[in-house]
Formats: C-alpha cells, sequence, structure tokens
C-alpha cells in the first residue's frame, strides 16, 4: 500500500484487528508480522481449507446483519474441519471492501467473526485487507488439527455402512427460499441460514473413535455432496426420502407444500455432516452429543436411490449448487 499513515486507514483497522483477535496459544507469532508461526508437532496432521464469499453469490448485504455474515464466514470455513474430523485453530481473513460499506461495518464483519471463531477454539491468526472495485470479497481459510492418521475423507465407505446426517436438513435453503420470495422466514429458520452451526464436537468423536469410514458436511445440498462420498468411495446409496431428519419448522412449510421436500434433498447450507459407517446403532450413541439420523444405506449400486417409504423411486426436482452451471 502507497499510504502509510500509521493512525488511520488500512494499518490503524489492522491494529484493531490484531487487538479483536487476541492470541491463540497454540501460536508462537499471531497477526503484526509477514507471517504467523506455528511450532509443529509430529502427532497430528495439519488440515487446510479455504472458501471464497462473494457479495451478491454468496451473500446479499441487506438480508443479514455485517455481524451475522462474519459469524457466517467463521462457521462454514470450521464447518470444513469438523467434516474431516478435525480440531479448528487458526483462520486468515482476506477482505475486499467496496467504498460504499462503512469501515463500522467491517469491524462488525470481523466482531462476528473472532467471536464465532472463539466459540470453536480457534484464532484469527492472520489476513490481508484492499479495496474492491466490485461488491464485498471475503476469503477465509482455516488450519486444524487432527491426530495422525485419522482425518476422515471423503474416500472410505464400503458397500453395507449405514448413512448418517447430523441436526436437520433444509431448514437454510427454506429460509433463503422464502427471503427470495420477499417473505420473513421464522426466527429458528433464519438463524439457521445465517448463524449455521459447524459440527466440531461430533466431527471430533467420529474421528478419535474411528466410527465413520467417510464423512464432508453439506453445503452444497445432501444428493450432491453426498455424491461426491460416492465417486471418491466407487459405492452407491439407497436413501430413504422418510427418514430425513426435519425440523418442526420445516416439516409446517413441507405440510403446505410437498415439493419443499426437495429443500431438504438439493438444498444446501445446512452445514451438517454427513458420513457413513459400519456401525448400525450411533443415532443412540451419539444423540447426546448432536442428534444424529441413520438416512440410508451405502450399496454397490451406482448412484443415489431415492426410495419412499411405499419402495418407489422419488425424483428430486432440484440440483446441488453448481457455481459454473
Ligand atoms: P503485508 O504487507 O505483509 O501483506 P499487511 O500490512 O497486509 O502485511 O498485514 C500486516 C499484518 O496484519 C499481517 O500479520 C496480516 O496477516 C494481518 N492482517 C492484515 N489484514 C488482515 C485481516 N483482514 N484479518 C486478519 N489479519 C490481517
Ligand atoms: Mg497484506
Amino acid at each position: 500500500m502507497s499510504n502509510k499513515n500509521q493512525s488511520s486507514g488500512e494499518f490503524a483497522f489492522i491494529d484493531w484487528i490484531q487487538q479483536q483477535a487476541g492470541r491463540g496459544s497454540h501460536l508462537t507469532l499471531g497477526i503484526g508480522d509477514d507471517c504467523s508461526i506455528e511450532r509443529q508437532h509430529s502427532d497430528h496432521d495439519l488440515l487446510t481449507s479455504t472458501d471464497l464469499l462473494i457479495e451478491g453469490v454468496h451473500f446479499q448485504h441487506q438480508w443479514s446483519s455485517m455481524f451475522d455474515l462474519g459469524r457466517k464466514a467463521a462457521a462454514v470455513n470450521i464447518s470444513d474441519i469438523a467434516a474431516m474430523g478435525g480440531k479448528p485453530q487458526s483462520l486468515f481473513l482476506g477482505l475486499g471492501r467496496p467504498a460504499n460499506i462503512a469501515l463500522k461495518e467491517i469491524e462488525e464483519f470481523v466482531s462476528g467473526f473472532v467471536e464465532e471463531a472463539k466459540r470453536y477454539g480457534a484464532v484469527l491468526a492472520g489476513g490481508d485487507t484492499c479495496g474492491s472495485p466490485g461488491g464485498l470479497m471475503i476469503s477465509v481459510t482455516v488450519q486444524g488439527v487432527v491426530p495422525t492418521g485419522d482425518a476422515i475423507c471423503r474416500q472410505g465407505a464400503s458397500c453395507g455402512d449405514a448413512v448418517y446426517v447430523s441436526g436437520t436438513l433444509g431448514d437454510s435453503a427454506l429460509a433463503l427460499h422464502m427471503l427470495q420470495a420477499g417473505r420473513q422466514p421464522d426466527p429458528f429458520l433464519a438463524e439457521r441460514f445465517h448463524t449455521p452451526t459447524p459440527r466440531v464436537g461430533l466431527g471430533r468423536i467420529l474421528a478419535q473413535r474411528q466410527f465413520a469410514t467417510a464423512m464432508l458436511d453439506v453445503s452444497d445440498g445432501l444428493l450432491a455432496d453426498l455424491g461426491h462420498i460416492l465417486k471418491a468411495s466407487n459405492v452407491g446409496v439407497d436413501l430413504e426420502v422418510s427418514q430425513l431428519p426435519l425440523s418442526d419448522a420445516f416439516r409446517q412449510a413441507l405440510a403446505g407444500d410437498p415439493t419443499l421436500i426437495d429443500l431438504a434433498l438439493a438444498g444446501g447450507e445446512d452445514y451438517e455432516l454427513v458420513f457413513s459407517s459400519p456401525l448400525k446403532d450411533l443415532a443412540g450413541q451419539l444423540g447426546r452429543i448432536c442428534p444424529v439420523t441413520r438416512v440410508g444405506t451405502v450399496t454397490s449400486a451406482e448412484g443415489i436411490r431415492i426410495l419412499q417409504s411405499d419402495g418407489d423411486l422419488y425424483h428430486c426436482q432440484r440440483d446441488g449448487f453448481d457455481h459454473f452451471a
């Protein structure tokens, strides 16, 4: 940056961020130098993931407070660490700020981001800040750790495994569906959309106890994300549509419009974990940590068959989200 004024602008903002972020005990050096430093240990693997959030693609500025948007930006990245069974530790935040967004709003965003990170024991460890000629752009990188060799990948599901989903599906997509129609979703659905819950505790238990053979988080919709497991593991799945875990708010909407079930199948942004396991009684065993529902079985067939309770096949009318489609 050409303007080296230390008392205002970018550098004052970075000083402010540094104060907000605090320091993680796992870091030798946090924000303020060219790099952060973390001493490496031989008993764990380092997990790293990046996500881009672009105004108009991933969020509409007018739908969400900047604080909640900050929380969500941290949560969806932490969810990627949860999906490997890891413990989130460091977050890196790239910000492209358009001139029409006040610094105050960006600070609210960072406050929400930092608060959400702390909830899961992670810290903001670095980033970059610049102006954007377009909309608001946010790039988040997250790092986490998992005991050596315990990370749960997409590959590893085998025929006969049970397929489980945490929490409930479709709430976030239903909230978005309502917002897009100019309606205000009820508070529960709105919360699921604005501030999703990454399933860190569940993911870590699944990794520690080696319960899951394959896992990922549902960001693009159950069918699309399950499709990634099937492709990586070279298996198929029979999914029982009547077993999908649905919230009361979702069921209420579904009673008025049965086609909304497609939002639970392919809506996206649930940030629940979907995983396969040879164990058939995990719903009971894990229920105290996080609700878990068995929704199907891994098969040797190709692709996903969606079965109705009468045994007939169900055809979902929605595709999962594809940014290049
Ligand atoms: P550089 O010129 O090396 O890119 P910067 O002036 O951009 O350095 O950043 C200085 C310090 O502030 C670095 O430690 C960087 O990680 C941190 N930083 C800058 N922007 C952010 C941000 N948006 N969030 C968190 N840390 C940031
Ligand atoms: Mg920089």
